[in-house]
This record gives structure tokens, C-alpha cells and sequence, in this order.
């Protein structure tokens, strides 16, 4: 694949919609100029998540995480930048240029015969060939509009149907192989790994199929379930099977459905759970909880009623938890999986079951005090298992109000259960430190001097005109030196450079070039700053007057230096007298200049 031309880049980033953009994602509300919603990439109560409209730029004051729409799918949806931008162009009609079709990398060529692929399947499926999956598939409940809806198709039992298809449509059998569609034949020549399967089509949040599920129709074949190997476009612990069409059902009913199995998933979303998305023959993992912590705070688990089942909920508790997700779960009568549930019962009955789900940890506190034995050491190991649990919550509060719980449940000392957990959650921290550096986000400084740097630069990112010749001395005689006063020249050479949009602000995405990435991160703090533009104070005078405050400061400065040389013994008096009131009359007319009254 080629580059994208910049100019096309530059279109994407003009047409996107920035707020409606990550509005899918998060719930904004308007604030000023911005829009504000909790941040997706760190945990937070209160917002400080910011959306620019005008700017077309988000920036969060809590963690430092900002950027223009691209590089929000870049770090929200883990896309390559060349996949954002292209997302982005076909969503807003922006016409992306192909590169010459043989030069195609990689990526697209997986795409590709994966795209195929699917065509393949479900032609097969509604051919004659098909009939016994389509026979099945109806046995199973699933109806022409479900089979369409989820795109479920058939790998027949031959051995070159799909290796055939390829052929035909000229797609490099290498691609196949690198999808885990198609195996290489020790003779030479390549054949299907699917066959005599129904598939599924797993995709990626934009839809894209990047792999497949199979199961197997023929009596003895095993595994059960087959699915293709990971590539590069498929990891599967990142990937929900049914993501994509969960993500606006997850949005509205505030929370994520997660369970075990394609049909599972099939199951849930026929009874009206549309926010419901299986995991892809894995366990849960910390991936999968990071992405749905930035969808939704509630999480329902539904797994099997038996054992193995309650084993994989604990698990997938496990994971969850440290994440600060709320995690329900969802029981359902031994024997019965949520397929053979909704088949006996019915959606409406499904739908109360989930509705009525109980929260995961006291539900495991209740399974484990009925099945403990009277020994002491029996309630000891029970107690430290759900410990175990309780420890990875990661609110404080919840964590203590667990903790009573469970000692209430067993009836222990809540002091000795306390401890438990304490034990329990250091260990994990010792663990988490020798596996993971902590990471640690740069904190947004609030003193005042930060606060009047900010705002100086933000009224000269939208007042350009202000700079004059001797402002800019100014500028470089009296800001403290550090990396506020960095920036702001920065930006007055990007002023006198000419660097400015069409409204005659600094041009925001021009700049990408000429700063670090540190630097960047403070121009957006600028740049989604309120408190300058909601001031009745003409932008002008805060300008001067915040100016006025460095001088009369750098004066005081000088005038301490010149008292301090007094005192030498061989002082110059005259001289330095003279110099000294030179300053006071310089403050003194500063002061009288305008009544120093803003900013507070
Ligand atoms: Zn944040």
C-alpha cells in the first residue's frame, strides 16, 4: 500500500466531524466552546474529557491523551493511521487514491481474501450443497433474516471449494494461507482448512471480516469448533465476535453482554440483547477489558450453568475487576447455555433472566459459603478465595463494602477478612510491578503562574495580530524560562512564519511539525482552554495586562538585585541610586497604566 497523499489527509481531517465522531463513543455534553464527557482513556468521575468543535480537536485535562479525529480512531479502535484515514474518507465521501493494485500490501491482501471468503461461504450456503447446514442452522431456531444479519455461510466438505474461488478471482493463494483459510499441500498446490462447516464471520469494530469460526457438521469431526489463526488483522484476545453491530445497542443500554459462543451471541442479540458479543475461542483477557471499559461501565457475563461455566465467570471476574467495570451474572438453570434457553423459553423469559442478573462477587461469595465445609481451614481457603476476587476492585469503597460482605456471609471477624484482602492486593501490586512499569500519566500543573502561561498562549493561537514588535521582546525579556515560554515562542515564530488557517488563528495541525509531541499535548491544553474566551475582558487587555504582571515582576527582581549590589562595600551609589529609580518610576507608570484588576 501506498502513502496517502498528505492533501488527502488534510481533506479527511477538514470534512470529519470530530464531536459526532467520538459522540459514538462517549457521552458528550456541551460546555462553551467544547464538548465534555468522561475520557475514554483513563478512568475518571468527573469529566475533563474535551471535544473542540471549532478546532476539531479533543484533549483531556486528566490524562494528557488529545488529538484530531484520526488519531482518535488511531488510539480509541487501534487502527494504523492509513486505516483511520481511510475509515474517516468513506465515511465523509473523500475520495482516498489506490495505490497500483499489485503493490497492494499485506493488510489489504488478507482483506481481501478474506472478503472473498466470505462471498464464498454464504454463496455455498444457499446453494444446493448447502442444505444440510441450512437444515441446521433452521433446527437450531435461526431464520433467513438472522442467517443474513450475521452473515453465516458454509465451507462444504471438499477439499478445494474455497482454494477454487481464489483462483477464480485472482486472489494470491499466500494471502488464504497467511488468513488461516488455506493450508499448503506437501505435494505442492494448496487445499481448505474449513470444510463441512458452518461459518462465522468475525469482524473487526468497522466491520471488516478478519477471521472465522467453523462448526463442524459432521458427526466425530473434531474440534467441534475450528476456527482460522491469528494474522495480522486478527488477534483474538482484542476481538469480540459480534463487536460491531454491539457497539450502538452497548451505547444505549449501557452496558456489554459477554458470553462463550457464536450462537450464544446469535442467541442473545434474536431476544432483543443486541449489546451482546462473544469472545473468540479464548478466555477473556486484559485487552478485551480495556476496550469495553471505554464503551460502557457495566458488564453482564453469561456463561454456562455448570462447572467449567462458573470456573470461567470467576476468570473472567478476575479480569475485569481491576478495571473498575460493575460485572453482573447472569445464572441460567443447569444444563441450559442461552441458545437452548431462548429455544425452551423464549426471548421474553431470556431478557428477565439477564435483566435480573446479580453482581458477579456476591454471587461467587453465595456459591462458594454453600459448597464450604465446617472446618476451619475449609472456611479459611474459602474465605481468601473470594478475597482473591475482592482485592482486584479497584474502587476503595466498593473493595471495603465487599469485604464486610463476605465476612458477613461467613460469619468472620471483618478485621481477620480485611487483612486477607489487604495480603491478597499487595501481592498482586508486587506482581504487577515486576510484570508491567506503571504507567504514569503527566498531571495538568494548576498554580497560577501555569494557569496565566496557558492563557497567554491561547490568546496568541487566536489572536496572532497581537505580536507586536515590541510585545515579542517583551515576551523573551520577562516570561520565566521553562517549557511554557518554550511554547509561546514557538508560536511567535510560528506567527511571524506566517502559520495560520483560514481565520487567521495558528494552524493547529501545521504545527504537528514544528513541536514535540510534549509541546503538542500543551498547544491542545491552549487550545481547548474556556476560561479565556468566556471572559468579558477583551482577549487585548488580558493580553497586556498579563504581560503588565511579568514586567512588573522581572522590575521587582531587578530591583532586589540592585539592592543587594548597594550593600557591597564598594558600591557605585550614585550610580545604582540612579538606576534604582529609574525602575520604581518605570513600576510606578506600569502601575498607573491600567488598574492590574485581571486576571484574579
Ligand atoms: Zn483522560
Amino acid at each position: 500500500m501506498g502513502l496517502i497523499p498528505e492533501a488527502t489527509i488534510q481533506e479527511v481531517r477538514d470534512r470529519a466531524d470530530i464531536v459526532g465522531l467520538i459522540g459514538r463513543y462517549v457521552e458528550l455534553k456541551p460546555a462553551g466552546r467544547n464538548w465534555k464527557g468522561l475520557c475514554p482513556f483513563h478512568q475518571e468521575k468527573t469529566p475533563s474529557f474535551n471535544v473542540n468543535m471549532d478546532r476539531q480537536i479533543f484533549h483531556c485535562f486528566g490524562c494528557g491523551e488529545g488529538g484530531n479525529a484520526i488519531t482518535f480512531l488511531v488510539k480509541h479502535e487501534n487502527l494504523t493511521f492509513p486505516e483511520a484515514v481511510r475509515t474517516l474518507a468513506a465515511e465523509n465521501g473523500v475520495e482516498v487514491p489506490e495505490s497500483d493494485r499489485h503493490d497492494r500490501g499485506e493488510t489489504e491482501g488478507l482483506l481481501g481474501a478474506l472478503e472473498e471468503a466470505q462471498r464464498c461461504y454464504r454463496e455455498q450456503l444457499l446453494l444446493p450443497t448447502g442444505k444440510t447446514a441450512m437444515e441446521y442452522l433452521q433446527r437450531r431456531g435461526l431464520d433467513a433474516g438472522t442467517i443474513e444479519r450475521f452473515g453465516l455461510g458454509y465451507a462444504p466438505d471438499t477439499w478445494d471449494t474455497l482454494a477454487l474461488a481464489f483462483e477464480r478471482a485472482h486472489i494470491r493463494p499466500e494471502f488464504g494461507v497467511a488468513a488461516g483459510l488455506l493450508s499448503v499441500r506437501s505435494s505442492g498446490g494448496h487445499y481448505d482448512r474449513l470444510r463441512g462447516r458452518v461459518t462465522f464471520p468475525i469482524q473487526d469494530v468497522r466491520g471488516r471480516v478478519i477471521a472465522f469460526g467453523g462448526r463442524s457438521l459432521l458427526p466425530d469431526q473434531e474440534p467441534k469448533y475450528l476456527n482460522t489463526t491469528e494474522s495480522l488483522v486478527y488477534q483474538k484476545r482484542r476481538v469480540f465476535y459480534g463487536y460491531p453491530h454491539a457497539l450502538e445497542p452497548i451505547r444505549r443500554a449501557g452496558r456489554a453482554i459477554v458470553c462463550e459462543g457464536y450462537f450464544d451471541a446469535i442467541a442473545l442479540a434474536r431476544a432483543d440483547l443486541g449489546e451482546s458479543v462473544a469472545t473468540c475461542g479464548t478466555a477473556l483477557t486484559p485487552d478485551h477489558a480495556q476496550d469495553l471499559k471505554r464503551r460502557t461501565k457495566q458488564v453482564s457475563l453469561l456463561f454456562d450453568g455448570d462447572a467449567a461455566g462458573q470456573k470461567a465467570m470467576e476468570r473472567a471476574l478476575e479480569i475485569l475487576l481491576p478495571s473498575g467495570l460493575r460485572v453482573r451474572a447472569v445464572v441460567l438453570p443447569k444444563g441450559f447455555d442461552p441458545d437452548d434457553f431462548l429455544m425452551d423459553h423464549g426471548a421474553e423469559s431470556l431478557r428477565q433472566v439477564v435483566d435480573g442478573a446479580r453482581d458477579a462477587v456476591e454471587v461467587v461469595i453465595h456459591r462458594v459459603m454453600r459448597s464450604v465445609g465446617s472446618s476451619p481451614g475449609d472456611k479459611a481457603d474459602a474465605v481468601r478465595h473470594v478475597a482473591q476476587l475482592i482485592s482486584r476492585i479497584s474502587d476503595p469503597v466498593e473493595r471495603s463494602e465487599y469485604t464486610r460482605r463476605l465476612a458477613m456471609a461467613t460469619a468472620t471477624d471483618a478485621g481477620a477478612v480485611e487483612a486477607v484482602v489487604r495480603e491478597e492486593r499487595r501481592g498482586q501490586a508486587s506482581e504487577k510491578q515486576r510484570n508491567s512499569p506503571v504507567e504514569k500519566f503527566p498531571s495538568r500543573q494548576n498554580s497560577p503562574e501555569d494557569r496565566h502561561l496557558r492563557m497567554l498562549g491561547a490568546i496568541l493561537c487566536h489572536h496572532p495580530t497581537f505580536l507586536t514588535e515590541d510585545r515579542v521582546s517583551e515576551i523573551n525579556r520577562v516570561l520565566p524560562e521553562g517549557t511554557w515560554k518554550a511554547l509561546i515562542l514557538e508560536l511567535v515564530d510560528a506567527v511571524s512564519a506566517g502559520i495560520l488557517d483560514e481565520r487567521g488563528f495558528i494552524d493547529f495541525d501545521a504545527m504537528e511539525h514544528r513541536l514535540s509531541s510534549e509541546q503538542m499535548g500543551m498547544l491542545r491544553e491552549v487550545m481547548v482552554e474556556e476560561s479565556v474566551i468566556s471572559t468579558e475582558t477583551p482577549a487585548e487587555t488580558v493580553f497586556t495586562q498579563l504581560l503588565d504582571r511579568y514586567q512588573m515582576k522581572d522590575l521587582e527582581v531587578r530591583e532586589q538585585e540592585l539592592k543587594r549590589r548597594l550593600s557591597e562595600p564598594d558600591a557605585n551609589h550614585v550610580q545604582l541610586l540612579t538606576e534604582r529609580q529609574e525602575l520604581i518610576e518605570r513600576r510606578k507608570a506600569l502601575k498607573n497604566r491600567e488598574v492590574l484588576q485581571y486576571p484574579p
